[in-house]
């Protein structure tokens, strides 16, 4: 197996060197992630000015590429430019901090496996809920311990992108491991406000942790509980259920008199 490996975090990331040792115990790896941290950039890709990569070396073996963009350009680029022959899987992290419920639209993490899935190859997002004191050793053996099964389950289940959350527990703590549904109630909003030197207000976005509501099987309260989420997600945005409704009314336009 071939496995395309990135991140948001950027290319010198403690969580990216685990992903890589981890995913070597699976297959062949080639990590092409961006050259410094672009966390939260989204899906966003670069128009305005040229990218490049170059090769980063580290104790004698090549180590992966380092591109000068965003998570998805990494995944554009590395297709179509860098890569050399097809890959069977994409993984995107081990992210430093959850990407659960909406979190999922703004994470660079998640937009590199979704933007894998554009390229129609299998991807995951896998991140460690914990800004601070993540062990990723910890996560490692987690990650160990779970993947074989969760790709195994691709033949009978057919998923072509997973959001993954790890608590920041050691392996003898965690709970298990839960299917989960992305909490889409939104989250607590806030902001900071400063004055800045030239009496400007400035803020800081400072919500985004606490859910407004949560239901069972929902991702964020999961993970609070002790479980790896294993949140299956799409590429297709697009709600079947009003665009079968809105088939059935005439758009055509009218002629008025
Ligand atoms: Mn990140």
């Amino acid at each position: 197996m071939r496995i395309f490996v990135t991140n948001d975090d950027g290319i010198d990331a403690d969580g990216l060197a685990m992903l890589r040792e981890v995913m070597r115990e699976f297959g062949e790896v080639i990590v092409i992630a961006p050259d410094n941290e672009r966390s939260a950039v989204g899906h966003s890709i670069t128009l305005g000015h040229p990218i490049c990569f170059r090769r980063v070396i580290r104790g004698g073996e090549l180590f992966g590429y380092a591109v000068s963009g965003t998570p998805a350009d990494c995944v554009k680029l590395g297709f179509c430019e860098i890569l050399k022959e097809p890959v069977d899987l994409l993984v995107s992290g081990i992210n430093r901090g959850s990407n659960l419920g909406i979190n999922a639209f703004y994470s660079g993490t998640v937009a590199a496996a979704l933007e894998g899935t554009v390229f129609k190859v299998p991807s995951m997002a896998i991140s460690a809920d914990s800004y601070e004191d993540v062990s990723f050793p910890d996560v490692g053996r987690i990650m160990r311990a779970i993947l074989p099964e969760i790709l195994e389950c691709r033949k009978e289940t057919g998923w072509n992108f997973l959001n993954i959350n790890i608590p920041n527990l050691p392996p003898e703590k965690l709970v298990g491991v839960r299917p989960a549904q992305m909490n889409c109630s939104g989250f607590e909003e806030n902001f900071q406000r400063h004055v800045d030197p030239r009496g400007n207000r400035v803020y800081w976005i400072t919500g985004g942790l606490t859910p407004l509501e949560e239901t069972e099987g929902d991702d964020t309260l999961l993970i609070r509980q002790g479980y790896v989420t294993v949140a299956p997600m799409k590429l297709d945005l697009t709600d079947h259920e009003v665009l079968k409704k809105l088939n059935t009314l005439d758009f055509s336009p009218k002629t008025r008199k």
